[in-house]
């Protein structure tokens, strides 16, 4: 293990390994497989990457996306490592190189799609040379039960009998105790050792709001309130990430829209721009994902939620990855969920399946609507025990006080049963607070027309939200303009008996408006340097933006912010000092530790 902390620090730049990284090292050198599940940003490349260089022979590694190959095999290769990549994009010349370095042993790494290493004679070529190990990267994406389900992820089951003594080291962000089952199961690695960190983000701040209409707005205004700084939006449909980005552009925000509607070359122009530029923002559907590795993005928006606590965490986890503070802010609707609901009714899949998913959606929006700390709620979800409150979520900052409205609920769930099916939301409401529609005299004679005259509307329309998202009332779409019905039997039934209660924030309760209408304490989470250190830390990064520029890839490859922070703030006078900074290795050193000592004297 000194060996592989000396690489770490000689390489990498990194002082110490963190949380499990040693242990599964260590698990891969004693030549063993592991399953490893470690947060996003938690460094799961290194990981394999060490073992790879230390073992003896050829470290393949199998990853989903072209985009997050070549990410880091440059990343690999400013490193000083010998990486390269087999994929559709590389041409024949670059192809058979690697086949000749792969021959003289000379290769250490090798980023290969799944797609591609099964195809043809792909295997047995690669199993006429010694394999170091094999890391299977995404591995999540083997379970049908996860949301980045991938067929082709299956067939990696036969790595297992075509390199019985390479060790398989399988990694990913999110899988929870079935999915990891699957893992094992899948790719036959039952007697694997199981390393699974804590899901604590410490970097991200929280926070969920309900859209008010579309939300549009509000996105616009988060984004206008973080000016410079690189975000990315998930919308979920095309239409609404073209305009938003619209939107932005219109404000003059370097924005984007990336959706698998455009086509493959402006989508591979804007992901460039996006990687890149180190202020741009992203408005993506989930086309766009697991590519990205921009570790500055400084704040996730869900402009329209995901449809699980898994995916909400892999998408809220992409801001933040250097470690420097990051937000997550999610705007939801009991209409989105809905929508959600629908697509997962209409998708092919086995009952049980759709069952799963629909349980994990209602836990998502269980989540946007409780009054528990939204760290600490996903920590749970993903089976973390003694989980303590983030102290910096909306929750936590501002803990929401509820009010019981049972006998609200109750009020609203025998309307719901007497207008049988036949209304929509607005009219549910209406029928409440005894307000007709001429011609609908069937509902003026209904026992229960005007119950609710003594609340307002709008706490109505949230309450009967309310209902949907705990699934005590349903929708049926009924093609855009949808029903409400009543919800899951038991559970309806035991809130009328007053067995369960249902509870609403008192905030919405009493004013009828949500928390969002509150002003927000304005402070966007940011990696800002230190007053004194500021003139250097954007010297820094302008003269890494040239470098990289130079070189074509991302500015963080050279150096990531929280390195040029650390810099900034450290002041190095020679090259012992500015390796002991973080993400300073021996291969940076060389290649720019003058130019950084130089803009370091000269500001
Ligand atoms: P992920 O687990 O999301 O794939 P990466 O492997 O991309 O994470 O690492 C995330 C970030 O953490 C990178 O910037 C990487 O350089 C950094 N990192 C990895 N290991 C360490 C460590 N031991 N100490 C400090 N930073 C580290
Ligand atoms: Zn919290």
């Amino acid at each position: 293990m000194a060996q592989a902390r000396g690489l770490l620090r000689r390489i990498f730049g990194h002082s110490d390994f963190r949380g499990l990284q040693a242990d599964v090292i260590a698990e891969a050198l004693a030549g063993r497989n592991a399953l490893a599940v470690l947060p996003t940003g938690g460094g799961k490349s290194v990981c394999y990457q060490i073992p790879s260089l230390m073992r003896p022979g050829l470290g393949i590694v199998v990853s989903p996306l072209i985009a997050l190959m070549a990410d880091q095999v440059a990343g690999l290769r400013q490193a000083g490592v010998a990486a390269a990549r087999l994929d559709s994009n590389i041409d024949l010349d670059e192809r058979a190189d690697t086949w000749r370095r792969i021959g003289e042993g000379k290769l250490d790494l090798l980023y290969i799609s799944p797609e591609g290493l099964m195809q043809g004679a792909m295997l047995e070529r690669l199993a006429s040379h010694p394999i170091a190990l094999i890391a299977i990267d995404e591995a999540h994406c083997v379970s049908q039960w996860g949301h980045d389900f991938r067929p082709e992820y299956r067939m990696l089951g036969r790595l297992a009998e075509v390199f019985p003594n390479a060790p398989r080291i399988a990694v990913t962000a999110t899988a929870d105790a079935r999915t990891r089952d699957d893992i094992r199961s899948e790719l036959k690695l039952a007697d694997a050792r199981e390393f699974v960190a804590s899901f604590a983000r410490p970097e991200l701040q929280l926070s969920a709001e309900r859209k008010k209409g579309r939300g549009r707005d509000r996105v616009i205004e988060l984004v206008m309130e973080r000016p410079g700084r690189s975000g990315v939006i998930y919308s979920g449909s095309r239409n609404g990430a073209d305009e938003i980005a619209q939107a932005l552009r219109d404000r003059g925000v370097k924005a984007d829209a990336y959706h698998a509607g455009l086509d493959k070359g402006v989508r591979e122009k804007r992901l460039t721009r996006f990687l890149e530029d180190e202020g741009a923002v992203i408005v993506a559907t989930i086309a766009f994902g697991m590519g990205v590795d921009k570790p500055d993005v400084r704040y996730v928006i869900h402009a329209d939620p995901p449809a699980s606590i898994d995916a909400y965490w892999q998408e809220v986890g992409r801001a933040g990855r250097d470690g420097a503070p990051a937000e997550g802010i999610t705007l939801y609707s009991a209409s989105d969920m809905a929508f959600a609901a629908r697509r997962n009714a209409e998708r092919e899949v086995a009952e049980e399946v759709a069952r799963v998913q629909m349980r994990r959606l209602r836990q998502l929006y269980t989540m946007f609507e409780g009054a528990t700390c939204r760290a600490a709620a996903v920590r749970r979800y993903f089976g973390e025990t003694d989980v303590q409150p983030c102290g910096q979520c909306d929750i936590c900052v501002d803990p929401p006080r509820l009010r019981d409205v049972t006998q609200e609920a109750q009020k609203a769930l025998s309307a719901i049963h007497r207008l049988n099916g036949r209304v929509g939301r607005g009219r549910v409401v209406d029928h409440l607070i005894g307000k007709t529609k001429d011609g609908q005299s069937f509902e003026a004679s209904l026992t229960t027309f005007g119950i609710g005259a003594g609340w307002p509307a709008n706490n109505w329309r949230d309450l009967v939200d309310a209902l949907l998202f705990e699934g005590l009332a349903a929708e049926d779409p009924n093609e855009g303009k949808p029903l409400v019905m009543l919800g899951e039997a038991d559970a309806v039934r035991a809130v009328y008996r007053g067995e369960r209660r249902v509870f609403m924030r008192e905030a919405v309760v009493e004013s009828g408006r949500t928390r969002m209408d509150r002003p927000r304490s304005a402070r966007a989470a940011l990696a800002e340097p230190p007053e004194e250190a500021r003139g250097l830390f954007e010297a820094l990064r302008a003269w890494r933006r040239g470098r990289a520029a130079e070189q074509a890839v991302p500015p963080y490859v050279i150096f990531p912010d929280r390195t040029l922070l650390e810099i900034a703030v450290a002041r190095p006078r020679g090259s012992a000092q500015l390796m002991a900074c973080g993400g300073v290795g021996q291969s940076k050193l060389e290649r720019y530790g003058e130019d950084v000592l130089r803009i370091v004297r000269a500001n």
